[in-house]
């Protein structure tokens, strides 16, 4: 375990609760105010395997907006590493906030046609090299799931009947399925329209032995796809500010508590359940809407 996560705290949720149901969320985000959340526990193992193989670069790729690259930015500064990132669109449009941070901090932005972008395997090819260290778009991939797995070590989980995260890549779903309990169920809420291979692809990560653990993915609260949002997402947002004073962000976690509230409102979860959202960070995001949106930022 290489996070000192003592400085995360777990809130209880006046919004998400009501008599029969009780619900807490694992705030993450106080990690890092860069590195939130959940990405910091995905790339601490690649970054150790990185220094193994004596890699000099960490080359991964991502769109404007990815929370993976300005997080991989700040852990590859930090770390003594320089960071690639292969970004899918055009150069000249001018730099994201989330770029601008990224180049900020010394990383190399190489922008990448959304055609070349689509064929990852010859991408990773064409930047195969003994000093560069290839990361998964999105830090996919089983060692950072079991980095994952270390976000509710040290915890003491065993009240909890649900945990329930925002699923991108599955990879911190798939961390989650690994330290949960035989009797909690884990639920990872897709973020992206007609992500048909998501429950494959978190299995993917699973030893064996876990692959048949209580877990789902659940579909149909992505808001119209990856990054799309609609007023009554914000309206929730902007809801659970004034109710718990909890900041989340459109892309993830503010479509997971969103989730939560719809499928409270369907008696989804059988009275007892105890909830443990997962609050992975992501904060940053939010600086693609216009200012003023949220009243936070
Ligand atoms: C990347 C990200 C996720 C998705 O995590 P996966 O491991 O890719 O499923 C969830 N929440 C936030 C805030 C993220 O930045």
């Amino acid at each position: 375990m290489l996070i000192k996560n003592q400085n995360i705290t777990i809130q209880s949720l006046a919004l998400l609760s009501h008599a029969d149901i009780q619900t807490d969320i694992l705030r993450l985000d106080q990690l890092d105010p860069v590195i939130s959340g959940n990405k910091w526990f995905k790339l601490q193992y690649p970054l150790l395997e990185a220094r193994k193989q004596a890699a000099t670069t960490l080359v991964s790729m991502g769109g404007a907006y990815s929370n993976h690259i300005a997080a991989l930015a700040k852990a590859a500064a930090d770390a003594g590493f320089k960071s690639l990132g292969l970004i899918r669109g055009d150069a000249n449009t001018p730099l994201s906030h989330t770029l601008q941070a990224a180049h900020n901090r010394g990383m190399e932005l190489q922008f990448i046609s959304r055609e070349a972008y689509r064929d990852k395997t010859t991408l990773r090819a064409s930047y195969a090299s003994d000093n560069h260290y290839w990361i998964e778009e999105g830090g996919y991939g089983i060692l950072g799931a079991n980095g994952a797995a270390e976000i509710l070590a040290d915890l003491d989980i065993s009240r909890y009947t649900h945990i329930i995260c925002a699923l991108g890549t599955g990879t911190t779903l798939a961390g989650l399925i690994q330290s949960a309990l035989p009797y909690q169920q884990v639920l990872g809420i897709s973020v992206l329209k007609n992500q048909t291979d998501a429950r494959e692809k978190t299995a993917a990560l699973l030893p064996a032995e876990r692959r048949d653990a209580r877990w789902d993915v659940l579909h149909g609260f992505h808001c119209g796809g990856y990054a799309k949002h609609q007023p009554a997402l914000l309206d929730h947002m902007r809801r659970l500010w004034a109710s718990d004073g909890l900041p989340t962000d459109f892309v993830y976690t503010g479509k997971m508590t969103w989730a939560v509230e719809q499928l409270l409102h369907q008696s989804f979860f059988p009275a007892g359940s105890r909830l443990l959202l997962i609050h992975s960070g992501g904060l940053q995001g939010n600086h693609s809407l216009p200012p003023g949106t949220l009243p936070f930022s």
